[in-house]
């Protein structure tokens, strides 16, 4: 009988990367977690006000984790969504409670989702977490054997499996030669919170607009992460607008319903790209997270779908520690399906609510109409919205 227990470099330690360390850790698997960043700062991350949109099933597999009873002090329920476009009579109002759920999903601040998962991995006993270290491009990957650079030193170390969790400019995906699709939408995502004169009763809006598409997503009882999208060449306008501006903008985009805008916190702009890679595991490396895909932020999916590439990896390894090529193979297949489903549908929202004139107001119309009046379609979109 063979005793060898895998062993695996994780390049990393975003959310991704960290929840896929505890979650091979937790299988009895021998976990490298690398990270560029020097040291993990939890003041820092207890301010980061970011909200991120977890999907049922996220929450479900961060239960599994271990590491949800850290993050739900923090956590507000989405209970309805909102979807409507400006100029347009049709609104859907989708409601947990209709298929009997208590909630869709919850929005969690960034900075304690990371915090939660990094408690976690520090207890972890078969996880080594290297900060300020990272993996010196080189042909040797391509056998598990990798240098790794830290403080100055550098060491090489052999692993059955590499993994990026590196992001979307990933260097080990570029190293092992993996092309990808790539879009610029040449827009930006203006982010921050703000707070409202009524409460939003755990209602997540999508609003659509000529002027860019609009995501306001329920914190407490009065506030909402606010996602707004702009063209890039404005990038520089927003990063410099007024607290005043920002907020006549938001309400320009919603209407009244929300009431006024009473306070409205610090802007972040990030500049916003579709990445599909050709394929997700290649030799030895296998790719997660943002390293696997990039995605419009405007339906709060990206973080969602990585956690799928997790829950992926971890039973590729627990069904059979020696996957075989068509494991391998079928793998990589159920994953670019799912990548380029959720990757093509967030576009394909984004393009449709964007185009303007009088035939693709009356499509969209319509569009709204049949969610609002077919039951299995708004059922569908439940399913697919809560990550199943
Ligand atoms: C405006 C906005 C709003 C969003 N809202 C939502 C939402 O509501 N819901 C949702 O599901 N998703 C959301 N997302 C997406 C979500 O934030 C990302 O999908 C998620 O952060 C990806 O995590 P990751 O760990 O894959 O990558 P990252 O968070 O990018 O982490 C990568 C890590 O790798 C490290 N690293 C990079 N290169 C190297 C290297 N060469 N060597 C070592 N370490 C390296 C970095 O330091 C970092 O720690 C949003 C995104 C944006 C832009």
């Amino acid at each position: 009988m063979n005793d060898h227990r895998l062993s695996f470099c994780i390049s990393g330690a975003g959310p991704i990367g960290l929840a896929l360390a505890l979650g091979l850790g937790q299988s009895g698997y021998q976990v490298k977690l690398l990270d560029q960043k020097s040291h993990i700062d939890k003041d820092i991350l207890v301010d980061d006000h970011r909200m991120l949109a977890l999907s049922h099933r996220t929450v479900e597999f961060f239960k599994r984790l271990g590491v949800w009873g850290n993050m739900l002090d923090y956590a507000t329920a989405i209970n309805s969504v909102h979807v409507s476009q400006k100029k347009c009579k049709v609104e859907v109002l989708m409601k947990a409670s209709q298929h009997d759920l208590d909630h869709f999903g919850y929005l969690v601040p960034q900075g304690r989702v990371i915090l939660a998962l990094y408690e976690q991995v520090l207890a972890q006993e078969h996880i080594d977490l290297c900060l300020g270290s990272r993996i010196i491009p080189s042909a040797d990957l391509s056998h598990g054997t990798v240098t790794i650079h830290q403080n100055n030193e550098k060491f090489t170390e052999t692993f059955d499996w590499l993994i990026a969790a590196e992001g979307v400019n990933s260097i080990l995906r570029n190293n092992f030669g993996i092309e990808t699709f790539s879009r610029d939408y040449d827009q930006v995502a203006v982010i921050a919170r703000a707070t409202f004169e009524k409460p939003h009763q755990n209602t997540a809006y999508e609003r659509f607009t000529e002027e860019g598409p609009l995501a306001l997503l329920p914190v407490n009882e009065h506030e909402m992460a606010v996602v707004l999208v702009a063209d890039s060449c404005e990038s520089e306008k927003w990063k410099k607008a007024s607290d005043l501006t920002y907020s006549a903008e938001i309400l320009a985009r919603i209407g009244a319903r929300l009431g006024d805008i009473t306070e409205v916190g610090e802007r972040q702009v990030w500049p916003l790209t579709l990445m599909i890679p050709k394929k997700v595991v290649d030799g030895k490396l296998l790719l997660a997270g943002n390293s696997a895909h990039g995605l419009h932020p405007i339906a709060g999916q990206g973080l969602n779908l990585g956690i799928r590439d997790c829950e992926a990896i971890i039973d590729l390894f627990a069904v059979n520690q020696y996957p075989t090529e068509s494991d391998l193979i079928a793998f990589n297949d159920v994953r670019r399906k799912d990548i380029v489903k959720t990757v093509g549908a967030t576009d394909f929202l984004v393009n449709a609510f964007g185009v303007k004139g009088t035939l693709a107001q009356t499509a969209r119309l319509l569009g709204l109409l049949g969610v609002k009046t077919l039951p299995f379609v708004r059922k569908k979109i439940a399913t697919v919205g809560m990550g199943y």
